[in-house]
């Protein structure tokens, strides 16, 4: 269906529409609690839309998959990919933009809206890839290590993340010839990342070393917060991200703390992004599906969330990727292609398996990005942008019932896609005025807000007997 629909057009699509209503019930109903012998993604009351699959969505060749350095990533990489000079000149742009907007008060770029970032990148624990030395452990304690089944291990961390902040949890085992390739060859400050036969983990200045015997990776979300992620691409935005991660080091150090107090390793991200590839474990373990975005999609947030990711000899039963229909719901949407200021993404009707340069890396068939276009922008803006994250349709809060009725309805057949996409471009338009650092909604009318969700986000998921 074609992306610009007439009044007609329309009309007749949400004809087809109404006729999806009818199915859609089935969809929404069933089994809604989690049950690992389904082997779901072991998130409370996940929706019965969200089904398991033996393989994600998106295709991967594992024989051409070799292990990413992180650093090859436009983060780590961007001056040697567009030159000294453009950097030079982005970097003088950035600081002109930001200062200039600072004084005129430009809403989302204001005095507050810089205090607030500052403030939200304070307070967070310590980040490392080591265990940490002081943890109370089974063996200080005169006890044996914590045993039970994969399984109860599962649910046990599982119930742990809840407590210390996770939204969403899955599993992956490591495999030599597959997920295994999903850590990094060498992190973001270009260590390398070894995978040895030996009993302990170990740091020095040019090596990490993970055990062999740490077979298991534990996967999780931490949501963003949509209100403030719709003031996208703002200072204020910005620190939607910057809340994530700083919740996110405490939360890692805390997992740390508990499986070292079991009497198990974990390994953390010895910095952000850092470990492997948080989008894949993310779709291995079932979190979501890659998107357009060539970032997970969740079921729960959209694209509004954050991934991390920690590597343990905690066996944990593995936990299955998703089909909810959302990678499929991608190849007609194209709406974060369309609002994408740099035209970064891809606006092809099917993935590739052809990558857009060294900053992707080869072996999964995905909408690839031109992340240099993406990161300029961010310079220009002199913030991490997500105007893409902000249109997505599966990035508005579900409450609603359309949205839960939208999000069954795709993951039952793809026949209505374009047309649900037609009616979020209607009740989710776009900034009135798409200029440089304009927001797609106004930061005054988000500072005007008193009952705004504690950290942003909906913490409702979940039971609450007492
Ligand atoms: S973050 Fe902004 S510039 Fe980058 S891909 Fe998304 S919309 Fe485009
Ligand atoms: S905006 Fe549309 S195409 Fe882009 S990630 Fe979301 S659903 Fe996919």
């Amino acid at each position: 269906m074609s992306m610009n629909l007439t009044r007609r057009e329309l009309l007749k699509d949400l004809g087809l529409l109404g006729a999806g209503i009818t199915l859609a019930p089935a969809s929404i109903v069933g089994n809604t609690v989690f049950d690992w012998d389904n082997e779901q993604t072991p998130a409370l009351s996940r929706p019965s839309w969200v089904r398991t699959a033996d393989k994600p969505t998106m295709e991967i060749d594992w024989e051409k998959m070799q292990r990413y350095s992180e650093w090859r990533t436009t983060r780590g990489s961007f001056v040697e990919y567009v030159g000294k000079e453009r950097d030079d000149r982005l970097t003088k742009l950035q600081t002109e933009n930001l200062d200039r907007w600072l004084k005129q008060n430009k809403p989302g770029y204001t005095l507050k809206d810089r205090a607030l970032g500052v403030a939200t990148g304070q307070g967070s624990g310590a980040q490392g890839f080591l265990p940490p030395k002081d943890a109370t452990t089974p063996e200080k304690l005169g006890v044996p290590k914590w045993t039970g089944s994969p399984e109860d291990a599962a649910r046990m961390v599982t119930a742990a993340m809840r407590h210390l902040g996770a939204g969403t949890i899955g599993f992956v085992q490591l495999d030599t010839n597959t997920t295994e390739k999903l850590i990094y060859a060498q992190d973001p400050d270009k260590k390398e990342m070894k995978i040895a036969d030996v009993d302990l983990p170990s740091e020095d200045d040019k090596t990490r070393v993970i055990p062999k015997k740490a077979r298991w990776v534990i996967a999780w979300t931490i949501p963003m917060s949509q209100e403030t992620m719709k003031t996208a691409p703002t200072v204020l935005c910005q620190l939607t991200t910057g809340l994530t991660y700083t919740l996110n080091r405490s939360l890692q150090l805390r997992l740390q703390y508990f499986l070292a107090g079991l009497g198990y390793l974990g390994l953390g991200e010895a910095s952000t992004n850092a470990l492997g590839i948080s989008p894949a474990f993310g779709t291995m373990a079932g979190l979501g599906e890659m998107s357009r975005l060539n970032r997970l999609m969740t079921p729960e947030w959209g694209p509004i969330t954050r991934v991390f990711k920690m590597v343990t000899d905690l066996p944990l039963a593995p936990t299955k990727p998703i089909n909810a229909g959302m990678f499929e719901f991608c190849k007609v949407c194209k709406k974060c292609a369309d609002f994408c200021p740099s035209k970064a993404l891809s606006f092809d009707t099917e993935p590739t398996w052809q990558v857009r340069g060294p900053w992707n890396n080869p072996g999964h068939k995905a909408f690839f990005e031109d992340s240099t276009k993406c990161r300029a922008y961010w310079r220009q803006v002199g913030t991490n942008c997500g105007l893409c994250f902000t249109a997505c349709p599966f990035g508005t809060k579900n409450h609603a019932f359309f949205h839960e009725f939208r999000n069954a309805l795709a993951s039952a057949t793809p026949v209505f896609d374009g047309a649900l996409k037609a009616v979020d471009d209607w009740i989710n338009p776009g900034p009135a005025n798409p200029e440089l650092g304009n927001p797609f909604k106004d930061p005054e009318a988000w500072w005007r807000r008193t009952d705004l969700p504690i950290f942003g986000i909906n913490t409702s998921s979940g039971l609450s007997e007492i």
